[in-house]
């Protein structure tokens, strides 16, 4: 016999509702692959207002998939109803990158989205939500959203490090260039990290990287000149790659590695293996407490631990430091800006 729904709904909330990535990330919520086969979903859909129609078909589509665990969709432009008693969070809307854009101005046009919206969930959201950043520049917008939360009038029951920014699309895809380049299936493949920002500073690093059925060390299979001159810069440059290919922006997989962060942190990372995560910094590997950067992490009951006591080599740290310092150049615009 079937089994039926059995716990409670999970409030999940999803902004930029009409765009690219949530039209793949809504219906792999719905169908069960988040938060798991027996836990219906209540699903809060926010759009800027002349974005609400176009939400409101995507709706109309998830009411006609007849998901069993789909409990009740809400459209909105308003934050306060979008994040009520919000479980999950993914912030997906965020102002796009326009050719030639200056950064600063991105960071100044994105900090009045998510600085509100971090008030707003500390205002409506549970105590204890989960918040995934996906809208660029993800990080510093996490970072933005960590200020609202910590400088909340009268304090927010939310965690700083309930707040986090999406590196699993970067890791899935250094997972996918590693394996091809082996011959081996991704489910083999362990401990692969990406540092830093979610930019092409980043740092893809095979260096604790080995094979699950076996145990070996599988970074020596690897030559240098692959991981310099092709591994890094590819996986880096990924997303101009899908755009030129495909002609438009790798959504699909941005919202297949959203479902991964969020499934591994409500459900845990597999054993024995860890996952890449940006969060706020607690000083460790060298990285200044508070910025949002992305470390190797297992979820354990819940919550995002970082991997300790990893060795790191020159050349790792030269790259850390190099995508610190790009993370660094963003949370000073931040502040220039007067954001936080
Ligand atoms: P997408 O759904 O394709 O992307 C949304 C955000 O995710 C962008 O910031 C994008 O960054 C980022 N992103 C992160 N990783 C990836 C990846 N691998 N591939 C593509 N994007 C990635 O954008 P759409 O324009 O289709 O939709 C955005 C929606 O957000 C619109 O419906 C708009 O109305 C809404 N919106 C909501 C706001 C709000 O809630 N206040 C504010 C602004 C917009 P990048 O730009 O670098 O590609």
């Amino acid at each position: 016999m079937a089994s039926t729904p059995a716990l409670a709904p999970v409030t999940v909330t999803v902004t930029g509702a009409a765009g690219q990535i949530a039209y793949s990330l809504l219906f792999r919520i719905a169908a069960g692959e988040v938060f798991g086969p027996t836990t219906p979903v209540n699903l809060r859909l926010l759009e800027i207002p002349n974005a609400v129609t176009a939400a409101e078909g995507v709706a109309l589509e998830l009411f006609d998939s007849a998901f069993p665990l789909l409990n009740d969709v809400e459209v909105t432009d308003g934050r306060a109803t979008a994040f009520a008693g919000a479980d999950a969070v993914f912030l997906v809307g965020a102002k796009p990158r326009g050719k030639g854009a200056e950064r600063a101005a991105l960071i100044a046009d994105n900090g009045k989205i998510f600085g509100p919206q971090g008030h707003a969930i500390s205002d409506y959201a549970s105590d204890d939500v989960r918040v995934l950043v996906v809208g660029n520049p993800a990080n510093t917008n996490a970072a933005i959203v960590v200020a609202a939360v910590e400088n909340e009038r009268g304090g927010s029951g939310v965690s700083a490090g309930h707040i986090t920014a999406m590196t699993r699309l970067d890791h899935n895809r250094a997972l996918a260039q590693v394996a091809a380049k082996l011959s081996l299936p991704i489910s083999r493949l362990q401990r692969l990290t990406v540092w830093g920002n979610h930019s092409t500073t980043q740092f893809p690093d095979v260096t604790e990287l080995r094979d699950a059925a076996t145990g070996e060390a599988l970074a020596a299979r690897l030559s240098e000149h692959w991981l310099t001159e092709e591994f890094i810069p590819r996986v880096a440059r990924r997303g101009s790659e899908i755009i030129s290919v495909r002609g438009s922006s790798s959504a699909a997989s941005a919202a297949s590695a959203a479902v991964d962060h969020m499934r591994d942190w409500f459900q845990g990372t597999r054993e024995g293996d860890w996952v890449s995560v940006a969060l706020p910094s607690d000083g460790s590997y060298g990285v200044p407490e508070g910025l949002v950067s992305s470390f190797p992490c297992r979820s354990v009951n819940g919550e995002w631990e970082i991997v300790q006591g990893l060795e790191i080599g020159d050349v790792q740290r030269a790259r850390i430091d190099a995508s610190v310092a790009d993370l660094q150049a963003e949370a000073a615009t931040v502040r220039a800006l007067g954001l936080v």
